[in-house]
């Protein structure tokens, strides 16, 4: 299943994407939150969805998509977690994942304006494969950890570098800016990608190709990652982890490349669909 939330910002209702249509499903979920998750959703929706498919309304392709999820618990990104992007940014590839969270209230949908923050001269693209948690995971093992994950989306996990890397302190503040994480379209069931470990990811700014990688070369897998980061926390349904970017962010290049106002970023991950934002200033 492919799930969306469409209308206006924090008044968005849950649908899903069928045969490259939208429909409304408001009407039997109330969002794609953590109770939602947490009590039997996923199977519920995919239920209701077969025995109401020639009632369900449709939703204009014109409308607003939000995140594909409501606002996690948390939000929680390796760093890293590719070798051709480490070498870029002059990092050693790490021993061991490294975990920083992006503030929950960075969340934005898919297509909506990036705001360029207030002294931001830094402002930079990250295309990411997100996992999203279905189950309450606290000291999963690898073996089992893919019974607690819902599904992916695609994530644009933008970063401020001199808030990030130049103001002391963790990576924190260079992450979790308004709008600095647009996810989306879909959510999309972990049943409908074949193999998560193959899948291509690119991103373009005003049409040029800069990233172009592929989920097979993430150093640490998936599997891996929600085991791994569930010996620190515990995740809850509905929470997102970002795996990482490939080689070709803004920093990498020399001379750097940083985002402005009018510039336009686009993206996409195979079966996960792609989005698209304009930067603008913060006003
Ligand atoms: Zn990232």
């Amino acid at each position: 299943m492919k799930l969306i939330r469409f209308g206006d910002e924090g008044k968005e209702k849950p649908g899903v994407c069928l045969y490259d249509k939208w429909y409304d499903v408001s009407g039997f979920i109330r969002d794609y939150d953590e109770q939602f998750f947490a009590n039997g959703g996923l199977p519920h929706l995919a239920f209701m969805v077969q025995q109401h498919e020639t009632m369900l309304q449709e939703v204009s392709k014109t409308t607003r998509l939000g995140s594909p999820i409501a606002r996690p618990s948390k939000i929680v990104c390796i760093g890293l977690n590719y070798a051709d992007h480490a070498k870029e940014t002059g990092a050693a590839t790490p021993s061991e994942p490294i975990i920083f969270m992006k503030s929950t209230t960075a969340l934005c949908g898919p297509n909506d304006n990036i705001i360029i923050p207030r002294d931001s001269e830094k402002t930079d693209w990250e295309v990411e494969l997100a996992v999203v948690i279905e189950k309450k995971a606290s000291y999963v093992t690898e073996a089992e950890a893919m019974d607690y994950v819902a599904g992916y989306a695609l994530h644009n996990d933008v970063s401020e570098r001199a808030f990030q890397l130049e103001m002391n302190g963790t990576w924190d503040k260079g992450k979790g800016c308004d709008t600095f994480a647009p996810i989306g379209p879909w959510l999309v069931t972990k049943d409908e990608i074949a193999d998560v470990n193959n899948l291509k990811l690119w991103l373009t700014l005003n049409g040029k190709t800069m990233q172009d990688g592929t989920t097979a070369n993430l150093i640490f897998n998936i599997p891996f990652l929600v085991s791994y980061i569930s010996r620190f926390m515990t995740l809850l349904p509905g929470d997102v982890i970002s795996t990482g970017t490939p080689a070709g962010v803004g920093l990498g290049f020399k001379p750097a490349i940083f985002l402005k106002p009018g510039d336009v970023v686009e993206l996409g991950i195979d079966g996960l669909g792609s989005s698209k934002q304009t930067l603008v200033a913060y006003k």
